[in-house]
């Protein structure tokens, strides 16, 4: 029986291994690992991806959780401070305001798009309020518009936590580009990732790119000159070589997911699996494509037997987790989060992954569909 897992990372480097190959080298060739300012491996990437977004500055760092508490520290969000964040994301999102010393203050999601719910923020704003960190979950843009409103009105810093959502764009404009800052994730399994950590930070502001450099890389600006206490959190040259060959074939790649969820979408619609919308303002990029199926733990085990990985992101909303339970949260706060994490499930979705075997995934869900 054939294996189909959620993603094929294998094949994308057969796709591509002459491209790594040579920029693995090059690196090797010239021993330029560490990404201090003078890597041009990492300046060079850095250039190229503020400009496939359209922003001024990108700053790269050792991964983007990393990125989220650099931007944070930037911003001088810290102590005594609270973080507008989304009850459903990975840890990343709320652990990084932990760990600058402020308290993440959890929204819930919108139900149909799984994104933070914009009307429910304004209940959540207090004089300690020092940002709202929307994440565009999945590949999902989150209702950004709306969200950048709420924040000008009350003063608040906007980071878009991207991690998920290379080249997902929201009124034809790409997300990363609309907040104060925006910080992106290249762990291996994200629409662009690299050959191990890294992650950046993209702005439009030059103060707070140069600040985010100083804090990434010891504070210092030049050999025997600190201007303050930072810390090591530097991409690698290896990484920003890879990340260099790579992202001329994002778009691609981001066309491919979308295929890969239009026929997951044409195939499975009537068969009482309820499938992703796209927000009609947005363009999703897929990172995950997320389904929602009743006895869903039921329904992930028939996959299994037929040979088809699936996922759950994430098992937990949040809130209920254990670092969180000092807060006091019930079910009943997050009742959209709730709903969604005992039925969603993640399909597998890659550039690579073929016709034939897409429709061996949609014939054994409508068949389990079927008998439920
Ligand atoms: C992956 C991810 C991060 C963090 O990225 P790392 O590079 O793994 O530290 C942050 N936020 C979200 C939503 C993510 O999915």
């Amino acid at each position: 029986m054939k294996h189909i897992p959620l993603v094929d990372l294998k094949a994308q480097y057969a796709a591509i291994k002459n491209e790594v190959d040579n920029a693995l080298r090059s690196v090797i060739r010239d021993a330029a690992f560490v990404g201090n300012r003078n890597n041009p491996y990492v300046r060079a990437f850095e250039e190229a991806f503020a400009s496939y977004l359209g922003t001024k500055h990108c700053v790269a760092c050792g991964n983007g959780t990393d990125a989220i508490e650099i931007a944070l520290k930037a911003l001088g969000v810290g102590k005594g401070d609270e973080v507008i964040v989304p009850a459903l994301s990975w840890i990343s999102t709320s652990e990084a305001v932990s760990n600058v010393g402020a308290t993440p203050v959890f929204v819930d999601i919108d139900p149909r798009y799984y994104t933070m719910d914009s009307a429910k923020i304004e209940d959540k704003i207090t004089a300690k309020t020092k940002a709202v960190m929307p994440v565009h979950l999945y590949g999902q843009p989150a209702e950004i518009d709306a969200i950048i409103k709420i924040a000008k009105k009350h003063g608040l810093f906007v980071i878009e936590d991207c991690a998920q959502a290379h080249g997902a764009e929201y009124d034809g404009k790409k997300v990363g580009t609309f907040g104060d800052a925006a910080i992106f994730s290249f762990f291996p399994g994200k629409i662009l990732g690299a050959y191990g950590d890294a992650g950046c930070i993209v702005t439009n502001d030059e103060a707070l790119e140069e600040k985010c450099r100083l804090i990434a890389n010891h504070g210092q600006i030049k050999k025997g000159e600190h201007l303050e206490e930072g810390r090591n959190s530097r991409m690698d040259g290896i990484q920003a070589a890879v990340l260099c060959a790579k992202l001329p074939f994002l778009d691609k790649w981001v066309f491919a997911r979308r295929n890969v969820a239009k026929i997951y979408g044409e195939n499975l619609s009537g068969s009482g699996i309820v499938i992703p919308e796209e927000r009609p303002r947005g363009k999703h990029s897929f990172h995950l494509y997320v389904i929602r199926i009743k006895h869903r733990n039921a329904a992930k085990e028939k996959l299994a037997k037929a040979g088809i990985d699936s996922g759950i992101h994430y098992p937990v909303a949040l809130p209920f987790l254990k670092p969180y339970e000092k807060f006091g949260y019930s079910e009943k706060d997050f009742p959209a989060a709730r709903a969604a994490i005992s039925e969603i499930l993640s399909l597998p979705i890659y550039p690579e992954l073929k016709k034939k075997d897409l429709l061996h995934i949609t014939k054994t869900l409508a068949d389990i569909a079927k008998h439920e």
